[in-house]
């Protein structure tokens, strides 16, 4: 186990799966700038299952615990399942969830990836009108498609978190149409804060729909109780009284957690990164593909955790904090 110069203790694994992704999401990928000139990642730049199974074996003596496979989209990777049963098999390691836009989720692959070993699914969807849906992301949303894959997956792991990302004035008037589409089901709806990732999506604070904003307006529909939150959790949890189900907020601009933050994000082509907004890559895929590192591994990992010292979020609004310099690296490419 290691700690980093905050005190943070490594434990947790995003891995970009793949750069590509079938939306074009207006907060993560706007389609002008993703569109036929942008280049992803080549195939043969891509880390192999194989290789990913060997960093998480790697990672786990220095206390890696959770993987989530995200992206791009995860499951335009071919046969995901095979690398969550390395994962849990040969890297055993203690949970491995991912996060889709649940448009390639057939019921066929949800039951695949439990019986892979899959711990649980999160889904995003941050509108339950398609015609809200369309504008949030104008490329291939189907919501009756998403709302099937919703089902099958609560019908087989029983439960399931679903994200919504929410920006003000284009979909917070879709808040109370979600709760109401999924008030009796067993499900943990997630309200994100729009956040400043990459260049691409042109953020404003003003954009932002504040969890105290959205408390405030559940408030006037629903009786709320807050429930107990885990140490580690960076996010505050709610049930809506007599209903199953659970609310949480995602509250990373208006309440930063980045003194708990145990997570590390590896790109699909092997970069390693100490925070969604570093912009700064160490390759493991130089110890992984070729092999030629001048230090060990352990070495190399040992010195990157124990000299991180990440906390933008915290930091974002103190102007010591040179934005202009920072060309942080795009959600799709870091994993989000
Ligand atoms: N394609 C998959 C999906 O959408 O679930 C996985 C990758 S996506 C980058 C992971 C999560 O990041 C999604 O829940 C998405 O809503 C969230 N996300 C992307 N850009 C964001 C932003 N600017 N602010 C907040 N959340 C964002
Ligand atoms: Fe694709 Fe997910 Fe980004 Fe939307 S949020 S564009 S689905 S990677
Ligand atoms: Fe972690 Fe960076 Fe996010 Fe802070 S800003 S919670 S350090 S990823």
């Amino acid at each position: 186990m290691i700690k980093d110069k905050l005190h943070r203790q490594f434990e947790y694994l995003r891995i970009s799966v793949t750069d590509k992704c079938n939306y074009r999401c207006i907060y993560c990928m706007p389609k002008d700038i993703f569109g036929s000139k942008h280049k992803f990642l080549q195939k043969n730049e891509l880390l192999t299952y194989e290789e990913i199974i060997e960093v998480a074996k790697t990672l786990k003596p220095f206390g890696l615990k959770k993987i989530r496979l995200t992206g791009g989209e995860p499951l335009l990777r071919k046969n995901l399942e095979a690398l969550v049963g390395g994962l849990k098999k040969d890297a055993e390691i203690e949970k491995v969830m991912i996060t889709t836009n649940g448009s390639l989720l057939t019921k066929q692959k949800i039951i695949s990836l439990k019986n892979n070993g899959l711990d649980s699914v999160t889904l995003s969807l941050d509108a339950s009108s398609q015609k809200i849906g369309n504008i949030m992301n104008p490329i291939n949303s189907n919501h009756a498609l998403v709302s099937e894959a919703i089902d099958n997956v609560i019908s087989v792991f029983n439960e399931i978190k679903i994200n919504m990302v929410v920006i003000k004035g284009i979909n917070d008037g879709e808040i109370i149409p979600m709760l109401d589409k999924f008030l009796d089901k067993n499900i943990e709806l997630r309200f994100i804060e729009y956040m400043d990732v990459g260049e691409s999506n042109n953020w404003l604070l003003g954009n932002v729909f504040t969890s105290k904003e959205t408390i405030a307006l559940i408030n006037k529909h629903y009786c709320l109780t807050k429930l107990t939150d885990s140490i580690d959790s960076t996010s505050t949890k709610w049930t809506i009284n007599d209903h199953a189900l659970n609310i949480a907020f995602i509250s990373s601009i208006s309440k930063p957690f980045c003194s708990e933050c145990n997570r590390g994000r590896l790109s699909a082509n092997g970069n390693f990164y100490t925070c969604l907004f570093s912009n700064k890559p160490y390759s493991f895929s130089k110890y992984f593909k070729n092999k030629d590192g001048a230090l060990s591994f352990n070495d190399y990992f040992t010195k990157i955790w124990s000299n991180r010292d990440d906390q933008y979020s915290q930091l974002r609004f103190i102007s010591k904090l040179d934005k202009s310099k920072r060309n942080k690296v795009e959600m799709s490419y870091i994993g989000g």
